[in-house]
């Protein structure tokens, strides 16, 4: 099994719900949901950070966002709005070092976020 908790969803070894997979991408539910809609947007390929991914991928970059936006519209929010955060380093609030998007959306989201 792979060290890296997302890679290891990535590959299935670790079960996820997936709502989403291309070659590249994989989307699935967010194990303590914050909102209605909270879905990780993953590359399979291993990137510690979206700085990290930016910088080695960008193409990579695109696919994920894009397939965040297809997330969102398949979840019904196209219209009423969704939120998508990257959380980035220990201060963000980020625990896995793989790089993901989360998909929030299904209720109002406050800002400024805590
Ligand atoms: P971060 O805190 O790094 O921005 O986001 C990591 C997210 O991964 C958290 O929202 C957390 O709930 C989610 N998570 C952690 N472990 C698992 C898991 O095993 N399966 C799934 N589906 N989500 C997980
Ligand atoms: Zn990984």
């Amino acid at each position: 099994m792979p060290e890296c908790l997302f890679c290891a969803i990535a590959d299935e070894t670790v079960p996820a719900t997936q709502v989403l997979a291309t070659d590249r991408v994989l989307a699935f539910c967010d194990i303590d949901p914050q909102a209605p809609t909270h879905v990780l947007v993953i590359p399979r390929e291993h990137h510690p950070d979206v700085a990290a991914l930016a910088a080695a991928n960008a193409g990579l970059l695109h696919e994920v966002i894009t397939q965040a936006h297809h997330v969102a519209v398949a979840e019904g929010l196209g219209e009423e709005g969704y939120r998508v955060v990257f959380n980035t380093g220990p201060q963000a609030g980020q625990t896995v070092p793989h790089v993901h998007a989360h998909v929030l959306g299904g209720r109002a989201l406050t800002w400024p976020p805590g």
